[in-house]
Parts: structure tokens; sequence; C-alpha cells
């Protein structure tokens, strides 16, 4: 068992440079307890610049096609070398360039090309901070279908740490058993680190970024909005799902499954307590908001359906849905009356999908009225202290009514933490607005 362990993650903006690099190893020397370390590839250090994993995937596309890839990829290495150079640490990673730089010409795969990025970052953060490197092709597993393969790579990864007291991880990729490298999804680093962190069986999961954790709503809708300091997986979820991202929605499952905490902090202002994200809301003292944070989305179309007596008829609902499953399309909510039944979809079917729906709910169904709406906005009202909170919902609906705005839909889902209300997509940032000022002052 490995006793009290932080594992830390530092995301691309942290990484950027070498200056970048010195505020990392200060972060992680500062606390014995930070022994396992994950870095992403360098991102943007001015905002036109290009991530190194973008550069890869560019240069990349540009083997597979059989150009010259000379320029493209001189310009990856020059990035590492600028590191190296600003750290003035004793490392000289030409082979290493060499053999990526063939692999790219012998078409390695579009993922290999992506890891390198973490890869090479890998290598230089382990020699600054004196720290053994595993490479996560050996302990990040993927089956042969190119899913990941949690249980394996636990089992795998907890005995390969217990071997390194301190180690660096690279982030976003794994190999699958046949040794090809595989990626996950973009901003995949995220998971590479709640993946270490359970195997570590570790304390605290930090994954440093460049903002100082989650805000209670968009600040390019809401002027200087509060920080939140704590919320729930749970919270959490609910939030992201309406477009609140600062991590990978992935990275929430491995720690949350063993109850490990996740703290986001601020590379550029360490100092700040960033937000804490625990597994239950009893882990983390009383607030004085009611809510944790409102966020949403626009850009959502409802399917109104109305019949006479359509809650006597048995299967009802199970044929309107299985019409909207055979498209391949989710349905986000289901808000419903007596005699009539809205589907909430996104707003990316086309119209093809749409005609196809409805003539399949026209023929199963025999509906009095059928016809789809669209620029439905969602927001999403989300606060575990609105559990048994006696008005909060009044509050939502007073609070939009009192800024002129009607409201579409309104859902409450079953574990209370949050409040669901449609408005049409013009009215979204106000809407916003009141609820926020309603609640936080
Ligand atoms: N470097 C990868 C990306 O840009 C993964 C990550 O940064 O988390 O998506």
């Amino acid at each position: 068992m490995l006793e009290n362990v932080k594992v830390v993650k530092f995301g691309g903006s942290s990484l950027a440079d070498a200056e970048h690099f010195k505020m990392v190893e200060q972060i992680v020397l500062a606390e014995p307890e930070r022994r396992y370390v994950v870095p992403s590839a360098p991102g943007k250090r001015f905002p036109a610049d290009t991530k190194v994993t973008d550069m890869l995937y560019e240069c990349y596309h540009m083997a597979s096609k059989g150009d010259n890839i000379d320029e493209a990829f001189d310009k990856i290495a020059e990035r590492y070398r600028l590191i190296i150079d600003g750290l003035g640490i004793d490392l000289d990673l030409t082979k290493e360039f060499e053999n990526i730089k063939a692999a790219f010409t012998h078409h390695a795969g579009r993922d290999y090309a992506a890891s390198r990025g973490e890869y090479l970052n890998g290598i230089i953060l382990a020699k600054l901070l004196g720290f053994d490197f595993i490479d996560a092709a050996s302990v990040i597993c993927f089956a042969d279908d190119g899913t990941f393969d949690s249980e394996t790579t636990d089992k795998i990864l907890n005995s390969e740490l217990k071997k390194h007291y301190r180690a660096v991880v690279p982030g976003f990729y794994g190999s699958m058993p046949n040794g090809t490298i595989k990626t996950f999804s973009r901003g995949g680093s995220d998971i590479t680190g709640s993946i270490v962190a359970r195997a570590a069986r570790a304390s605290l999961y930090e994954n440093w970024t460049d903002v100082s954790g989650f805000l209670m709503a968009d600040p390019r809708i809401v002027e200087n909005p509060k920080g939140i300091d704590n919320i729930t997986y749970h919270e959490l979820r609910e939030l992201a799902y309406m477009g609140a991202t600062v991590l990978h929605e992935d990275s929430i499952f491995p720690v949350r499954a063993a109850k490990i905490p996740i703290n986001i902090r601020n590379t550029n202002s360490p100092e700040d307590k960033g937000t804490m994200i625990v597994p239950n809301g009893s882990d983390i003292p009383d607030e004085k908001n009611v809510i944790t944070g409102v966020a949403g989305k626009k850009g959502f179309s409802v399917l109104n359906i109305e019949k006479a007596h359509m809650n006597a008829e048995v299967g009802f609902g199970r044929r309107v849905l299985t019409a909207i499953e055979n498209e391949g399309v989710t349905f986000e909510h289901l808000p419903s009356g007596i005699d009539t039944m809205s589907v909430v979809l996104s707003g990316d079917i086309t119209s093809d999908q749409r005609s196809r729906i409805m003539n399949a709910i026209c023929a199963s169904c025999l509906p009095e009225y059928i016809g789809f709406e669209d620029g439905l906005a969602l927001l999403a009202v989300v606060g575990r202290g609105m559990v048994n909170n006696k008005g909060t919902a009044s509050r939502v609906i007073t609070a939009i009514a009192e800024a002129g705005i009607n409201i579409r839909m309104i859902d409450q889902g079953s574990s209370e933490i949050n409040i669901i209300i449609g408005v049409d997509d013009k009215d979204f940032e106000n809407a916003l607005r009141a609820i926020y000022n309603e609640f936080v002052k």
C-alpha cells in the first residue's frame, strides 16, 4: 500500500516553455507527497501559437501523403530543444527525434504520432525532477478493439508504481495488446492522471491548469463570477454536460470509483486553493450558496407530440423513443403532460433524420399533432444545497419571469440537485444572468 500519495497532472499550457517547466518543478518539489507526475504535451505559449499535439498531427498527415516533413518535423524538435536549453539540463534527444521521424515516414500511425508530444515532455520532466520515467505504453492498456481496459491497467500500473518511489508517466496514450500505440480523445492527459491516481491509491489527484478552478457561471456571460471552492462529482457532471469544461469528461470516472478527490489548481497562481471535487457533499462544509453553479447550452430541438389519452396507451413512450433510437439519436430530456410529450434532442440531427423519425412515430403512434421546434436553450441550475431546500424552483422561475423571459420547459432531476430550464435561444444569456444574480450575492 502506497501511503499519502498525490498524483499531479500538468496541462499543456503549464508545460509550454522552459519558464513554465521551472514553475512546475517548484510545485512538484514543494511537497514530498507529490510523487507521480503526469504531463501533457507543450501547449500554446501565446494565443496564435500551435500546440505540439496539433503540429504532430499535421506533420504525420504530411508524411502519410508522402510529402517531405523535414521542415515540419524540425519545428517540433525545436520546441523541445528550446525547453531543454532554457532549463540548462544535460539531455540530448537527437536519437529520439531520429527514431520518431523514421517512424513517421514508415506510417507508424496517427495515434503514435500524437502521443510523442507527451512522451518527449515526460522524458524532459523526469530528467528535470530527477524522477523515474515510466512509458505509458507499458502501463496504460487498451483492448484489441481500441477501448480502454481499466482493470488490466490498474493491475499492471499499480505493481509498476510500487517499483518507483517517484515517477513521471506521460499522459494521453497507452498501447493495445499487439503494441500499437493508442491515444485517448483530445485533452486525454486528464484521464491518464485520474488512472494513475487510482492505481497509486492516491489521497488526492491534483490537476494543474491555467485557471484557478471552476467558476459559478461562464465569465463570457456573467461579469466576474465567483469561483467554486467545493463541488461533488455528481454536480460537476451536471455542469460539465452543459458545457462547463475544465476537465476532460471521462477523467472523472477512475477517481470517482476510488473515491479520490480532484483538486483543480492554477500553475500560474499556485497560492490559489482552486476547486476541490469530492465524492460526497457530506465531505465538505456547508456553504452559504444554495446553488453551486449555473451553466447551459443553446441550439436544442424539441419534438412535440400530442394525442388525447396518450397517458392510457400502453407502450406509447416506448414507440416514440424507438423511432428516435433507430436513427442513432440520443435524447436529452423528456418533459411530458397528460396528452402531450416533448423530446428534447441536440440540434444537430439532419432534416432526413427528422422526417424519418416523424414518419415512424406517425405510423406507430397515430398522434394528433407532431412537429419539431428549434432554438431551445437549456440552463442547468445545479447545487447539492437545493436538496430539501424549499422554494428554490420558485426563486429560479421568479428570477426569469422578472427578467421578462418566457420559460418553455422545466425539468427537475430525481436527485434534486439540478433544475433544467428551457428558454428561447435569444433569451439564454439574460436568463443565466438572472439566475446567477438571484442566488449569488
Ligand atoms: N496533448 C493532448 C491534446 O492536446 C492531450 C492533452 O493535452 O491532454 O489533446
